[in-house]
C-alpha cells in the first residue's frame, strides 16, 4: 500500500493530512499510503503514514485542549455537536459519496445507513449528555450521619480507533460520548477509509469546536494506532476492530492501567426454528448476510434451521440470494457493491475454498464477479454454504464477507449448543412465533444482543457490545457515560 505518484485512471490522488490542533498537517516523516477505491482498484487518496512523532503532536493538543473543554457546559458542548451534526445533514450527499468510494459499499447503503447514523450518533449523545450526567446519591443515618453523592469526571485523552466497515458510523459512535463526557481525543480511522474522518475534521472546525479537542491522525496501525495507544499521556482506549488487534491493544494498555472498550469481531448466528414466519426469517436473513457486503460485525454468517423446515428455507432462501445484484456503488440498482480491498477480497475467496475442502457444498456464488466497466473492483457474489458441522473452519472463524453458512439442527438444545460453539459472543438471531420459546432460548445464547424476529434494529440506549473474545465492555448510553467518566464519591458528615 506503499504510495505511488500515478493513478489507474490518470488523475492525481487527493492527498488528506492529519488534523492536529484544529490545522492540517502534513504527517512528520513525509510519507503517505496509497488508498484505493475498492469499486475500481484506481489509487483514489494519500493519505498520511503517521508515525510517533505525529501521535505525540496530537496528544500533546488534546492534553492542552482538556482543561477549558473538560469546564465548557454542557450545553456548550452540546450546542456545538448538534452544530456539527446540521453540518453534516447538510452535506450528508457529499459524504455518502466519499464513504462509498472510499470502503466500496453502494452509495445507497452510505445515504441510508453509514450517514444518517453518524448524525445521530451525534445528536443522541449530545442531547443524552444533556439529561443524565449525575451519578447517585446515599445518605447514612446510623450513628455517623453522612450525605454521598457521585461525582462523574472526564478522564483526559482518548484514543478512538476504528475500523473499516462501518467508517463514520463507528467513528462518531465514539467521538460524540467522549467529547459529551468532556475529554478531548485523537481518532486514528482505518488506514483502509480516511475520507470521511478527514472530512469530518473540515466540519468540527467550521462549527466553532476549539483546537485541539478533536485530532486526528492518520495511518495504519502499528506506526500510528500503536504508538497512540502506548503514550502515556493517553488514560483511555476505545477500540472497535478485530480479536487479534483487541487482544494486542490490550496486552499494551492493561499493565498501563489504561480504561479499555473493546469491540471486537462476531461469528453470529441466526436461528429459525420451526414454527418461524419463514417468509420474513428469509427476507431477513438475506439482508442480515449480505448488507454491507457481508462486512458488519453483526452480519449473520451461521444460519441454523429446524430439519423440518430446512427444505423449504434453503430453497426460497437460494432464490431471495439469487436476486441480490452485485454492481457498482453508484448504480442505485447494486445490492451489493465491492468488498474494501483486494487483500480482503482474496481472504473471502480463500474461505469458500476452505469451505469446499472441508466438504461444503457452495449453492450459489462462490466467486468472484468482474464488473463491466469495473473490472479491477474487487467484487464478491454472494454465497451460500451448506453441509458443514459445527467445528468448520467457516462455522467457526469471522469471514466479515458475502458468505453465510446454512446447516440443519435437531432440537433446540442442539441449535443452541451450536450456536455458541464459538469463541465470539456478539449477537445472534433467533426466528420463532411463541413468545415463550423466544426467551427461554435468547436466556441460554452468549451473544451481547439476541434479536428476536428481526435484526439490527438498534436502540442507542441498549447496551451494545460482545461477550467472550467479541469485546470487553458496552457502548451506547448510559455504557459510553460510564466509559468515558471516572466516578468519584464525595462524603459529606453531616
Ligand atoms: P483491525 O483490527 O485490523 O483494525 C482496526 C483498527 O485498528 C484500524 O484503525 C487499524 O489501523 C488499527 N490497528 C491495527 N493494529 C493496531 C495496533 N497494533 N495498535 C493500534 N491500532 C491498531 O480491524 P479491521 O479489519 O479494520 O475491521 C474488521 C474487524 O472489526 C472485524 O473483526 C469486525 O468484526 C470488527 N468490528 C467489530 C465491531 C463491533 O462493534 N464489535 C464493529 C465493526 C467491526
Amino acid at each position: 500500500m506503499d504510495s505511488t505518484t500515478t493513478t489507474t485512471n490518470g488523475t492525481a490522488p487527493r492527498r488528506l493530512a492529519n488534523f492536529i490542533n484544529g490545522a492540517f498537517e502534513p504527517p512528520a516523516a513525509g510519507q503517505y499510503l496509497a488508498s484505493p477505491n475498492p469499486s475500481t482498484g484506481a489509487h483514489a487518496l494519500d493519505i498520511p503514514r503517521s508515525t510517533a512523532a505525529d501521535v505525540d503532536a496530537a496528544v500533546a493538543a488534546a492534553k492542552a485542549a482538556f482543561p477549558t473543554w473538560s469546564k465548557t457546559p454542557r450545553a456548550e458542548r452540546s450546542r456545538l455537536l448538534l452544530r456539527v451534526a446540521d453540518l453534516l445533514r447538510d452535506n450528508a450527499d457529499r459524504f455518502a459519496q466519499a464513504e462509498s468510494a472510499d470502503q466500496g459499499k453502494p452509495v445507497k447503503v452510505a445515504a441510508t445507513l453509514d450517514i444518517p447514523r453518524a448524525e445521530q450518533n451525534l445528536r443522541f449523545f449530545a442531547t443524552a449528555a444533556q439529561h443524565s450526567m449525575g451519578g447517585h446519591t446515599s445518605e447514612l443515618d446510623g450513628p455517623v450521619q453522612a450525605f454521598s453523592y457521585v461525582r462523574r469526571e472526564p478522564v483526559g485523552v482518548a484514543a478512538l480507533i476504528s475500523p473499516w466497515n462501518l467508517p463514520l458510523y463507528l467513528l462518531t459512535w465514539k467521538i460524540a460520548p467522549c467529547l459529551m463526557t468532556g475529554n478531548t481525543c485523537v481518532c486514528k480511522p482505518s488506514e483502509f477509509t480516511s475520507h470521511t474522518a478527514y472530512l469530518l475534521c473540515e466540519l468540527f472546525n467550521q462549527a466553532g469546536v476549539p483546537p485541539g479537542v478533536i485530532n486526528m491522525v492518520f495511518g495504519d496501525g502499528i506506526n500510528a494506532g500503536q504508538p497512540l495507544v502506548q503514550h502515556k499521556d493517553v488514560p483511555l482506549v476505545s477500540f472497535t476492530g478485530g480479536t487479534v488487534t483487541g487482544a494486542r491493544i490490550a496486552s499494551i494498555a492493561a499493565p498501563m492501567f489504561k480504561k479499555l472498550s473493546l469491540e471486537l469481531g462476531g461469528k453470529n448466528a441466526a436461528i429459525i426454528c420451526a414454527d418461524a414466519d419463514l417468509d420474513r426469517a428469509v427476507a431477513t436473513c438475506v439482508r442480515s448476510a449480505f448488507y454491507n457486503q457481508g462486512e458488519i460485525c453483526l452480519c449473520t454468517s451461521r444460519i441454523l434451521v429446524a430439519r423440518s423446515v430446512y427444505d423449504e428455507f434453503i430453497l426460497k432462501y437460494t432464490a431471495a440470494v439469487k436476486q441480490l445484484r452485485v454492481g457498482p456503488p453508484t448504480d442505485p440498482e447494486s445490492d451489493l457493491g465491492a468488498l474494501v480491498s483486494e487483500q480482503h477480497m482474496k481472504k473471502v475467496l480463500s474461505y469458500v475454498q476452505i469451505a469446499k475442502d472441508e466438504g461444503g457444498a457452495v449453492v450459489t456464488g462462490g466467486h468472484r464477479v468482474h464488473v463491466p466497466g469495473h473490472e479491477h473492483g474487487f467484487y464478491v457474489a454472494p454465497t451460500i454454504v451448506t453441509g458443514l458441522g459445527p467445528q468448520a473452519r467457516c462455522m467457526q472463524e469471522e469471514i466479515f464477507g458475502p458468505v453465510t453458512c446454512v446447516s440443519p439442527f435437531d432440537d433446540e438444545q442442539e441449535a443452541i449448543e451450536w450456536c455458541n460453539n464459538t469463541v465470539y459472543g456478539l449477537a445472534a438471531s433467533l426466528w420463532t412465533e411463541n413468545v415463550s420459546r423466544a426467551h427461554k432460548l435468547a436466556a441460554q445464547i452468549h451473544a451481547g444482543t439476541v434479536w428476536v424476529n428481526c435484526w439490527m434494529v438498534r436502540d442507542l440506549t441498549m447496551p451494545f457490545g460482545g461477550s467472550k473474545q467479541s469485546g470487553v465492555g458496552r457502548e451506547g448510553w448510559p455504557s459510553s457515560l460510564e466509559f468515558f467518566t471516572e466516578e468519584k464519591v464525595v462524603c459529606v458528615k453531616l
